[in-house]
């Protein structure tokens, strides 16, 4: 994406558009739905998708372009998921280069219709940039839920400004979402401490819990790196492997969205060392569950994710 196109992305709003070199004739679009029903919102991610359709009660259609088990690091729209994006009055999507292959469609859309980036509601100190990804942040911001609640904000005052009739529906819905949020941190915080701090390391297929990490104190070895396009190397593998022995982990993970032969391959190789580590379960990454279950929804995601990790290494 050109460096122009993203800054129309990432600015979501008519007024601030209009004094930008964005195109102000046509950003912002319709300010209602044009067949007259519901707004129809599309979102690129299932996590992205629940938390709009909290805040959008009746009064939206949020759907998810990415159902569960699929990676966004690799996703590529099809025909229909162009003409979704083209149909949908308010486009959200995670940014960082998570949706890495969608890049250039965002960066199209934004010229005719409100387009929103959520890491953008997260102050630049407060991303990860590690020192193996210079140059690049870490978009996986949702696994910290008191950075994802921050989000919540910026989807309120873009629906309000789509549909100002239900401006006061949006701002309680969204109220009781960030308490709501507030109450899942805390429950993560608590869950984490019955872990003993020898034990709270957390390996896994890709670099998908580096805010998990930091927010609740477990350090993070993961395989790949913050993106799945990359296949594990051998190397990592062994360096992998080499954490686990040294520091006694029993469990590892798998990943809903990543193929599991890579931490399978790292539980032959300890077992080859003479250290026995189970796969402690399979977490959700990158998408969420089917939908309809607990953990087709946000926080049910979060929940068997830190219930599993608890479990498995306590
Ligand atoms: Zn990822």
């Amino acid at each position: 994406m050109s460096k122009s196109s993203l800054q129309c992305v990432l600015l979501a709003f008519p007024s601030v558009l209009a004094s930008t070199g964005c195109d102000p004739g046509v950003a912002g679009g319709p300010a209602a739905d044009a067949s007259g029903g519901p707004l129809r919102v599309l979102a690129t991610t299932g996590m992205i998708a629940d938390v709009a359709a909290r805040i959008a009660g009746p009064h939206a259609r949020v759907e998810a372009l990415m159902g569960p088990g699929v990676d966004p690091h690799l996703y590529k729209a099809s025909e229909g998921d162009v003409r979704r994006l083209e149909a949908a009055v308010l486009v959200l999507y995670n940014g960082l280069n998570l949706e890495g292959k969608l890049g250039d469609i965002l960066g199209k859309l934004a010229r005719s219709k409100r387009v929103l980036a959520l890491s953008d509601s997260v102050p630049r100190d407060r991303l990860r940039q590690p020192p193996e990804f210079a140059g690049h942040h870490d978009p996986h911001v949702w696994f910290d839920v008191a950075l994802w609640k921050l989000t919540v904000g910026p989807i309120a005052r873009a629906l309000a400004a789509l549909d100002p009739a239900h401006a006061a529906d949006f701002e309680r819905n969204a109220a009781e979402l960030e308490r709501d949020l507030a109450d899942l941190d805390a429950w993560v915080e608590r869950r984490v401490a019955e872990v003993p701090a020898g034990h709270r390391v957390l390996v896994t297929a890709h670099d998908a819990f580096g805010y998990f990490g930091r927010r609740y104190g477990i350090d993070v070895v993961a395989l790949q790196g913050i993106s799945t396009a990359a296949e594990a190397a051998i190397r990592d593998v062994e360096r992998v492997v080499e954490v686990i022995v040294k520091r006694q982990v029993k469990a590892i993970f798998v990943e809903s969205s990543v193929p599991r032969r890579t931490i399978e391959s790292v539980v032959r190789a300890c077992a080859a060392r003479g250290h026995a580590v189970t796969i402690g379960g399979e977490l959700f990454s990158d998408a969420l569950g089917a939908a309809g279950t607990r953990e087709g929804t946000y926080r049910g995601m979060v929940e068997h994710n830190v219930s599993a990790i608890v479990g498995a290494l306590r």
